[in-house]
């Protein structure tokens, strides 16, 4: 184990980046931020303010021991979420927002057996046009929260005429396994005025309206359909709830 003692500067420096939330259950979230992050947006450099937060079990505001306990933590191993600031996000009269759930498939290959790469820098784009907003990258929501082993399982099984819900039930894992609760907890933290969420799941509206956030609206999010998740995106509106967008009554092909 790495034994370190902090220098003075280095813990200066970060200390005054790092912001303790307590939870409701008694955890506590450590949010660091904000850094600045170019990032390439279509050939187009946008800047975005960019924060991560963990996760522990217990709060406590001896930041110098948390930092030194880094090494030592083997954090590559376990899964730590961010999110992507854009505009004058505390302070804006309205804000986009979008809870993406990771996807190694989709958002890093391309995949195209599901629409979440599309969702992805789409919902950046947006964010970027509507002048405010922030979009979460949530890195334990793996296949809807049963992880990427279990995803590539599941994915076995639809290729053997399985839906996306029948696979996941065969393998013993609910409809949905994701909670919202700590980006809830940061989004909070970042801004107390409503947003507009951009969503086709009405279950991430429910997580907000319970978590007491106010929302003047959704924004759908559909797009790059294509004969390979054609299907998939049938069964999220007919099997998991996913509101339609622009009142189309099913997929078309675009
Ligand atoms: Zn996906």
């Amino acid at each position: 184990m790495a034994e370190i003692k902090l220098e003075p500067n280095v813990l200066s420096l970060l200390k005054d980046k790092i912001q303790l939330i307590h939870t409701a259950n008694k955890n506590a979230i450590y949010l660091v931020g904000p850094i600045q992050l170019p990032v390439n947006l279509e050939g187009e450099t946008v800047v975005f303010q960019w924060y991560s937060w963990l996760q522990q079990e217990e709060a406590n505001d001896d930041y110098e021991s948390i930092i030194e306990n880094l090494a030592s933590a083997n954090l590559a191993e376990k899964q730590q979420s961010s999110v992507l600031v854009y505009g004058e996000f505390e302070q804006s009269e309205s804000a986009l927002i979008r809870m993406h759930s990771i996807c190694h498939t989709g958002d890093i290959f391309g995949s195209k057996r599901c629409d979440c790469g599309f969702q992805l820098k789409q919902s950046m784009k947006k964010i970027v046009e509507y002048g405010s907003g922030a979009l979460f990258y949530l890195a334990n929501h793996e296949g809807r929260g049963i992880g990427l082993f279990s995803k590539a399982m599941a994915y076995i099984l639809q290729e053997n005429g399985y839906d996306t819900v029948e696979a996941n039930k065969s393998l013993g894992f609910l409809n949905d396994h994701r909670d919202y609760d700590d980006a809830i907890q940061v989004l909070k933290k970042l801004r107390q005025k409503p947003v507009i969420l951009m969503t086709n799941n009405p279950e991430k509206l429910e997580a907000f309206n319970k978590a007491g956030l106010e929302i003047e609206g959704r924004m759908p999010l559909w797009g790059d359909i294509s004969e390979y998740n054609k299907q998939y995106l049938q069964t999220k509106i007919e099997k998991s709830g996913h509101l339609k967008g622009n009142g189309r009554d099913e997929i078309d092909e675009q």
